[in-house]
């Protein structure tokens, strides 16, 4: 099996020897992070990540 083309993932090679290849989830990439902002000062204050719900501090 070639690596997954889920892209939002990294992906991580757990094949043995000699067995076809297998591949687990690693870590999220967070390529889509939906913007946080506060009400009512529209103050970006955080990410979303939808794909792993892990919210993201902003810098
Ligand atoms: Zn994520």
């Amino acid at each position: 099996m070639p690596e997954p083309d889920d892209l939002r993932f990294e992906w991580i090679d757990v094949s043995t020897h000699g067995e076809d290849d297998q591949w687990i989830r690693g870590r999220c990439r967070h390529l889509t992070p939906i913007p946080v902002r506060a009400f009512p000062t529209d103050e970006l204050v955080a990410h979303l990540c939808p794909d792993c719900d892990q919210q993201l501090l902003v810098d």
